[in-house]
């Protein structure tokens, strides 16, 4: 928002359609298979030919109470199926099978984290809770491919996999809010394992709805609708362009017309897809092709016993059980697959010793996967499902280091090898001979031999320059391979140099 609009404040409110990661379609048994030719996933149901009747597959409700519960609502034990009826060339049924007054979720939130507390701090302070208005089931529709020759193809794969479409209340105030707040609901969908999250194809979109109103106000502005944006930073700045349109029209003491826009990512404006005097009505009634769908205390609490972690209780245990900072626990908890690799490395750790040494190492795989693991990842392009570290490589690489069998030096070059033998650490460190050396008898005469060899830089140190002091450990390391113990190193070096003066 622009500094001379600070008077005012947005108000936002998403719809997010996520796409199921059933085997096969909402009402009939065709694969969900992305990336297949077109129009070969595609059946008599599917295709809304006359005189068939559509099953409900029961994954489908399944995966909506898990994001239910996830999102803490309200699981209606009867829910209802609507037609949402329109045309268009990619619903050859003419319609859609949705849910609408009577969904099966309702009366839910999930909490966002607003401001990021600096590395070491231990606990987020500004929390928010967005609420979630509904969660219902529906299927997709097809896609219109528009080919270079002006023609649209059609292709029906797409037509009946399942979605669930997450509406949220207006209860956030800016472009980052509904940024942080989508980012949310994908983290537990792809927790819940119930939708791959890949916006690039589209297996997460979201409609944006916005409006402004001067702080204070109480009532809400005219909004508008800013549909189907498949990217985080879509979200944001179709958001950022369209509240301050929204606050440049009212500055004119124009009105602001209701209406469903699109977003152009190359010119960076939204556009007008359909106005209120065309807009649709959905003549939305009761499937009679389905029975309502009933879902009892049993069902829910099967579900709920067999719940993955929530991200955030999973983020809150890794700073209490691991004693880890907010930020480190964050991090490793974005992505469930990296959380898991994390945990099955610290349960590698050998246990005993005092808490604190405990604590130490766990902190080290930390420091570990947040920087090597993570960053070989974006070397490789590939998602942590994809890196195959046998189990407790990481750990027993952090226990050499731990014990003082090899420095912090020689660990980066033992992780690289790590990364491309596929060997165990220890067998690299026998193998090339990797060994720390921290007898004083051995560091002695190297330390000796390179104040010999540098006598203009030891009168440097004399003279009062002590940073020549790091040149020094420099030299001792270039002269043992990186092998040095460098507590050792430095307790000789001032030791030989006091000695010298
Ligand atoms: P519609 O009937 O136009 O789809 P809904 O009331 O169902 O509108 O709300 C759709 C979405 O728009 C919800 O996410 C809701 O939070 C949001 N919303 C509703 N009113 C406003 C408003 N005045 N400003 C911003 N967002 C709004
Ligand atoms: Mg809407
Ligand atoms: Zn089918």
């Amino acid at each position: 928002m622009k500094e001379s609009h600070s008077q005012y404040e947005a108000v936002i409110g998403l719809e997010v359609h996520a796409q199921l990661l059933t085997d096969s379609k909402a009402f009939c048994g065709c694969t969900t298979k992305f990336g297949s030719d077109p129009n070969t996933n595609v059946c008599p149901i599917c295709l809304g030919l006359p005189g068939v009747l559509p099953v409900l597959n029961k994954n489908v409700v399944e995966f909506a109470i898990r994001m239910g519960l996830a999102t803490y609502c309200r699981i209606a034990p009867r829910s209802v199926f609507a037609r949402k009826n329109y045309f268009y060339p990619d619903l050859p049924k003419g319609y859609q099978i949705s849910q609408y007054e009577e969904p099966i979720c309702t009366a839910g939130y999930v909490k966002i984290d607003l401001d990021d507390p600096a590395p070491g701090e231990f606990f987020k302070k500004v929390t928010k809770r967005v609420g979630i208005t509904r969660i219902h089931m529906e299927e997709d529709a097809g896609k219109s491919i528009h080919d270079i020759d002006q023609e649209t193809l059609v292709d029906i794969n797409r037509c009946g996999i399942p979605l669930i479409e997450i509406v949220s209340e207006p209860d956030l105030r800016s472009p980052h809010e509904a940024y942080l707040y989508l980012r949310k609901i994908r983290q537990i969908a792809v927790y819940l394992g119930i939708c791959d999250g890949n916006m690039e194809e589209g297996s997460l979109r979201c409609d944006a709805n916005v409006s402004v109103r001067m702080k204070g106000e109480t009532s809400f502005g005219t909004k508008t609708e800013v549909k189907n944006l498949n990217s985080f930073r879509f979200v944001e700045k179709a958001l950022e362009y369209e509240i301050n349109r929204q606050i440049g029209v009212l500055e004119e003491r124009g009105a602001i017309d209701q209406e469903t826009l699109l977003w152009d990512a190359d010119r960076g404006i939204t556009y007008p897809m359909r106005s209120k005097e065309t807009a649709h009505d959905y003549r939305y009634f009761p499937e009679p092709d389905l029975v309502p769908v009933f879902v009892d205390q049993s069902w829910i609490e099967d579900v709920r016993k067999n719940l993955t972690e929530h991200p955030t209780t999973r983020r809150d245990r890794f700073i209490s059980d691991f004693g880890l900072p907010w930020y480190d626990a964050n991090v490793l908890t974005e992505e469930k697959g990296i959380a898991d690799f994390f945990e099955r490395e610290v349960n590698q750790i050998s246990k005993g010793g005092d808490q604190a040494k405990q604590k130490g190492k766990i902190k080290l795989v930390a420091n570990w996967v947040m920087a090597s693991v993570l960053n070989e990842l974006g070397k490789r392009k590939i998602t942590i499902d994809s890196f195959s570290l046998p189990s407790g490589r990481l750990a027993s690489m952090i226990e050499l280091l731990v014990d003082g069998t090899i420095s912090s030096r020689i660990s980066k070059q033992l992780w690289d090898e790590m990364m491309e033998s596929n060997e165990d650490p220890k067998s690299i460190v026998e193998r090339k001979g990797l060994t720390q050396i921290s007898d004083e008898g051995t560091i002695e005469k190297i330390v000796v031999d390179v104040l010999s060899r540098n006598q203009s830089q030891v009168e440097k140190y004399r003279a009062g320059e002590e940073k020549v002091l790091g040149f020094f450990v420099g030299q001792v390391m270039k002269a043992t391979g990186g092998k040095a113990n460098p507590g050792v190193v430095n307790a000789m070096l001032k030791k030989k140099l006091s000695e010298v003066r």
